[in-house]
């Protein structure tokens, strides 16, 4: 091809020319879009709330399907816009149900959401960014290479994809096979967070998706001078990263913690707006063998947490190919548990779920890194499903 002919074809698919998309855009953006391509103003606020409630309440993907709408201006608003979702390259479901979507993007980086179906509920567990700044030495997320954050778009178009794929619209009153979201997938949510509180404002407007705050939780590693700005705004349920009780070990396995140091942590948990008993905030702690799983440990877990509504979510480490680190063991993580659960706080040890994917958490990791053959053969050489089942009995 010739460089004249090339620029031509260019020339005809400008960004201006193409269909933009409508979703994860707030009211006012939705009508100042239509007003673009002339509907007057005295109609924007009701086809702004026209266009919301088939996009976010019955789940459309073709203006042909909004009959609310007048021919003539679904035909305008098809020449203009799309709904399209990103597209799926890979989707998995596990044994245990457990269902996971690796996402691409227009510019090709991929995100990855995953589904954990229980038996009344599920929650969708959402990314933020293509990958992770904070390099937590035991996630996977931190070992990508590639990051950056992730649009308003990208994190709604997540919860679409999943409502897609089960079938779940238009949005139900109740018995939602996704009822909860959490702000757990990969990167961090405060790192990102006029994207994220845009996006988790769509989720829970009352006449879209309709999901409550309370059913969404957004889990930082700490982010402390964040975490005040997201109490206030959204306050959503708040999950807190912790995964070691003293700063010279949590300076070396969650790094943020040179900046923001367990002590700063604690104190904007007890300022969080939303904290009170009804609306514990969760404590996450990784139980790493022979690292942070100790009963000393433990007691001290008990002591920083005093005054804090809390429950401790010990989560058994999920290995990964190469991973430095080993699954405490049962009884380490059975003892931890009885300590933190005999001074009150529930503590709960998290069921691994989707570890035939690699879904669990923090082994979200996009295919911009591929596995290699032997990281794979290694991975599938590990215990981890076993023991989740022991776990489950
Ligand atoms: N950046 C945010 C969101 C990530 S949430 C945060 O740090 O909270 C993912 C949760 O899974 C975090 O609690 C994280 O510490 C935990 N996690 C990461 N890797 C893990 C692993 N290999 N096994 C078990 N939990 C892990």
């Amino acid at each position: 091809m010739s460089i004249a002919a090339h620029s031509a074809k260019d020339a005809a698919h400008t960004p201006a020319d193409r269909p933009r998309s409508l979703i994860g855009l707030d009211r006012s953006e939705l009508a100042a879009e239509l007003a673009a391509v002339g509907v007057p103003d005295r109609a924007l606020r009701m086809r702004a709330n026209q266009l919301w409630h088939w996009i976010y309440h019955r789940g459309a993907t073709d203006f042909a399907a909004m009959t609310t709408i007048s021919k003539d201006l679904r035909a305008l608003l098809a020449q203009h816009f799309t709904l399209d979702r990103p597209e799926i390259t890979r989707a998995l479901e596990s044994s245990d149900g457990t269902r996971k979507w690796l996402l691409k993007f227009s510019d090709g980086q991929e995100a990855e959401s995953v589904h954990i179906p229980e038996e009344d509920r599920g929650a969708l567990c959402v990314s933020s960014q293509v990958g992770c700044t904070l390099n937590c030495t035991f996630c996977h997320t931190g070992t990508q290479r590639l990051v950056r954050n992730l649009g308003p778009a990208e994190i709604v178009s997540q919860v679409l994809v999943a409502r897609d794929a089960l079938a779940e619209w238009p949005s139900p009153q109740e018995g939602r096979l996704l009822s909860n979201i959490v702000m757990m997938g990969m990167g961090e949510p405060l790192y990102n967070y006029d994207n994220v509180a845009k996006a988790l404002s769509i989720v829970m407007d009352p006449e879209g998706i309709a999901l409550s705050r309370r059913r969404i939780t957004l889990s930082t590693a700490g982010v402390v001078p964040m975490i005040e700005r997201c109490g206030e705004e959204l306050a959503v349920n708040l999950a807190i990263s912790l995964h070691a009780v003293r700063d010279g070990l949590r300076d070396e396995i969650v790094p943020i913690n040179r900046k923001y140091p367990i002590a700063e942590l604690l104190d904007a948990c007890r300022r969080y707006p939303s904290s009170s008993n009804a609306r514990r905030i969760t404590f996450e702690y990784v139980m790493l063998k022979d690292v942070n799983d100790s009963p000393a440990e433990a007691r001290e877990l008990v002591r920083l947490l005093k005054g804090i509504p809390a429950k401790v979510n010990l989560i058994p480490f999920n290995p990964w190919p190469g991973a430095p680190f080993e699954r405490s063991p049962r009884k380490s993580i059975a003892a931890f548990a009885r300590i933190v659960n005999d001074a009150g706080y529930s503590s709960p040890v998290r069921v691994p779920r989707g570890e035939d994917i690699m879904a669990a958490c923090g082994q979200l990791k996009s295919d911009s890194v591929r596995l290699t053959a032997r990281e794979q053969k290694a991975l599938s050489n590990t215990s981890a499903g076993a023991e989740s089942l022991e776990y489950k009995a």
